[in-house]
């Protein structure tokens, strides 16, 4: 559990023995696969804890979240939407089921991304994306039953709404039963897929719901079909080579600025969010 409303798999950086830097820029994937969450008059949630340098992206596949920071950005995404924060030089914030979510209870399925920012941008201003799924760019697929919703970057031909500070693909690929899509991303990338629901066939491999497939950086071309339907969640992103320094809620380059992350934090330089 992540405080207590948030009950999730870490697929990296500590799932699979993968190097730190696997998936740079992706940091740190946590999955809450579909659970149901008894209705609860005080929401379930994460209190107030800072981030430094880098963003939190939080996917709502189903369920609502609220989120409050020192920034004194706030916002509630529901099924489909993406609230894509970018922690930059700091904030405190707090994430927790939405109020009326909580008194009625029921499913809930995030996914919640850490996105590395490049050292040149890691103590930019706070910001705060907030990404509702009529947003996103949509578009049908070829094969004239599936369709993908861009997130950021482009594929498919179309752009995606979330500015990022690095080169960045995102999307969600729906393929209807039987349906199939095709595409590509770049070699270089370190390129992922979560399956969100049913289970597909990723380039001749099987992928079952639940699960992330991580590509090796030898090829372009993506085929993924699938007989029973499936929900994917694609990314794909430039490494940023740098050196890491993680420890808790900062995710930096060296020792030295960990250790002044939680001198700042210490001083109120984060500023103040009550819980
Ligand atoms: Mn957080």
């Amino acid at each position: 559990m992540v405080g207590d409303g948030f009950r999730v798999s870490n697929f990296f950086p500590q799932g699979y023995n993968m190097p730190q830097d696997r998936l740079s820029p992706f940091f740190l994937l946590d999955y809450n696969a579909p659970v149901d969450f008894s209705p609860r008059e005080q929401p379930r949630g994460v209190g107030v804890h800072p981030h430094r340098g880098f963003e939190t992206v939080t996917i709502a596949f189903k369920g609502k979240v609220a989120h409050h920071d020192s920034a004194g950005h706030s916002g509630v995404i529901g099924e489909g939407d993406v609230q894509w924060m970018t922690a930059g030089s700091g904030v405190l914030h707090k994430e927790y089921h939405e109020a009326e979510f909580s008194r009625t209870g029921g499913t809930f399925h995030m996914a919640q991304l850490w996105v590395n920012l490049p050292r040149k941008h890691k103590m930019e201003a706070p910001r705060y994306q907030p990404i509702k799924k009529e947003d996103m760019a949509q578009v049908p697929l070829p094969d004239g039953k599936s369709e993908a919703r861009i997130i950021a970057g482009e594929l498919f031909g179309a752009k995606g709404p979330a500015r990022t500070w690095s080169p960045i693909i995102a999307a969600m690929v729906k393929l209807a039963a039987g349906g199939e899509a095709r595409f590509d991303l770049p070699a270089s990338y370190n390129s992922a897929m979560l399956v969100v629901e049913g289970a597909a066939n990723v380039n001749s491999s099987d992928a079952l719901t639940d699960h992330l497939v991580v590509f090796r950086n030898d090829g372009e071309e993506v085929s993924v079909t699938s007989s029973e339907g499936a929900t994917l969640l694609v990314l794909s992103g430039e490494p940023l080579n740098e050196p890491i320094a993680a420890y808790g809620p900062f995710l930096m380059n060296t020792v030295e600025e960990l250790q002044q992350a939680f001198k700042d934090v210490a001083a109120g330089k984060f500023g103040v969010l009550e819980d």
